[in-house]
């Protein structure tokens, strides 16, 4: 699945994200952090860049979207259990506690 299809998944209008660098830096991700989720207006919790073809985007999720976007990514991505190793090794540069919760119930 494409970053378009998944948007459309998501529900995120691609029109409104704003244009973000081609690679990520820690600090910028960071002052994101709270930025409503570009699906729900929920506050985030995550942001990630994504490609899209007029450029580089940045996808503001909260919990709930975060997770969706994970299980519609699987096998054309980033392993999950990656995903976290990531963001545990950004928290650990931030000198930040992070708790990871999952949803064994939402699948
Ligand atoms: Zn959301």
């Amino acid at each position: 699945m494409d970053e378009t299809a998944i948007l459309a998944a998501l529900g995120a209008d691609p029109t409104t994200l704003d244009p973000a660098p081609e690679h990520l830096h820690t600090a910028d991700a960071r002052r994101r952090f709270g930025r409503p989720c570009s699906s729900c207006g929920t506050p985030g919790v995550s942001t990630r860049i994504i490609r899209l073809p007029h450029g580089h985007c940045w996808l503001d999720s909260c919990r709930d979207h975060m997770l969706k976007s994970f299980r519609l990514r699987e096998g054309t991505g980033p392993r999950t259990v990656d995903v976290f190793a990531d963001l545990r090794e950004a928290a650990a540069e931030a000198g930040v506690a992070l708790t990871v919760i999952t949803d064994e119930a939402a699948g």
